[in-house]
């Protein structure tokens, strides 16, 4: 029988509750298949760790990781320590060396959940988003000189390569043409940045080439808030950039009912490296250690793991059971405008799991 072993890092905050959770889930879903099992390796990385250690994961964290099948990662975010020291130090200590340079994030609206959005709901809500995940505003070039003096100067430089961009066209590309629409929506900023984002249009446009049955269209970044708020059925498959995907799916996770539910898979496509598993939500220090988090969004992300490891029956029974279980509002947390919390949601999703009829 095939033994997956897998990296759980919790993180911080409510990454611990929902990593929990979602450890227990594959555990009994891997029960109830029968033919597999999971074996977790924690690791408890993140801020109390670098309180102890100062820093966020030991110096030999990626080699101790690097030979499990996949990574399943809480949140990094601390609230005594600052965002872009848990950031850098963990998880994109992990996602840039270990080359994870797709971050494939869907967007649905689940049965029984209400989106914000007056009179749109499941069929007109369904989206992927593709964000570039090594480069751009994200690629730590940049500097700082003359701290705290008048004169001082800081830059954030996005870097963007013609390597880096193809590949995550090709990638984008690729996913629009497996999904029934065929139809890729191009997120730019070419008018004000006039360097990177014109190289990158250009390579859309070289790379759409390749996938003549792919439909596209290029957007700025600014009109698609509008485009996903005004006619979220226009779109399906959505590649932007680091940081103009960072933003839109959080805009896209809130459009489908709530950040605790969103996804996300940082792949290596390649599989030269782990991929890694988490929820596209942060820490949530306001709601941390009250027992009350979302764990969907860390359910989803399993779904997406198991989809990534070659158990696509297990990954639609574990989808199944995450969708019986939003059905019903009274397994909504609190939101989602519901009163249950996470132990209660995880049970509901367990027993949907040994449910025979699932
Ligand atoms: P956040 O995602 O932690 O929280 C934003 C809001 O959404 C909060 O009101 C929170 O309560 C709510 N929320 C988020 N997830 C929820 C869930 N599962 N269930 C119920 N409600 C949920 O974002 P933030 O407040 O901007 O960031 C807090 C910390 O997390 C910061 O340190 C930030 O750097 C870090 N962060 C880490 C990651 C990551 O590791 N991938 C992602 C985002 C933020
Ligand atoms: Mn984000």
């Amino acid at each position: 029988m095939k033994t997956y072993k897998i990296a759980a890092i919790p993180g911080d905050g409510i990454g611990t509750e929902v990593i929990d959770a979602g450890v227990e889930v594959l555990k009994a879903l891997a029960a109830r298949d029968g033919s597999f099992a999971m074996r977790f390796d924690h690791f408890d990385w993140g801020g109390d760790y670098y309180q102890k250690h100062g820093r966020m994961m030991p110096e030999n964290g990626r080699e101790q990781i690097k030979d499990h099948d996949a990574i399943l990662f809480g949140s990094a975010g601390h609230p005594d320590i600052p965002d872009h020291i848990t950031l850098w130090g963990l998880r994109l200590a992990i996602c840039q060396p270990f080359d994870q340079y797709a971050n494939v994030r869907p967007t649905r609206i689940l049965p029984g959940i209400t989106s914000p959005l007056r009179n749109v709901s499941g069929p007109e809500l369904d989206w992927v988003i593709v964000r570039e995940n090594s480069e751009g505003e994200y690629a730590g070039v940049g500097g700082r000189v003359h701290q705290g003096f008048p004169e001082e100067a800081a830059t954030d430089v996005s870097l963007m390569t013609r390597a880096g961009v193809t590949r995550i066209m090709r990638f984008a590309f690729k996913l629009a043409q497996s999904r029934p629409r065929k139809l890729l929506t191009v997120v730019t900023k070419s008018n004000a940045q006039r360097h990177a984002m014109v190289m990158w249009d250009e390579i859309a446009v070289s790379v759409a080439q390749e996938f003549p049955d792919v439909t596209w269209d290029k957007m700025l970044v600014d009109a698609m808030t509008m485009r996903m708020t005004l006619k979220p059925q226009t779109l399906d498959t959505i590649v932007a950039t680091n940081l103009h995907a960072d933003i839109l799916s959080d805009l896209a996770a809130a459009l489908a009912g709530s950040l605790g539910i969103a996804p996300t898979a940082n792949l290596n496509p390649e599989r030269k490296f782990p991929s890694m598993f988490e929820p596209i939500h942060g820490s949530a220090f306001d709601i941390m250690g009250k027992g009350i988090a979302n764990p969907v969004g860390t359910f989803w992300s399993a779904v997406m793991m198991l989809e990534h490891l070659g158990e696509p029956a297990a990954a639609t029974r574990l989808m199944k059971a995450i969708e019986r279980v939003t059905a019903d509002p009274d397994l909504h947390t609190p939101d989602l405008g519901g009163a249950a919390n996470t132990r209660k949601v995880t049970e509901a999703v367990i027993g949907a799991i040994r449910a025979e009829n699932v």
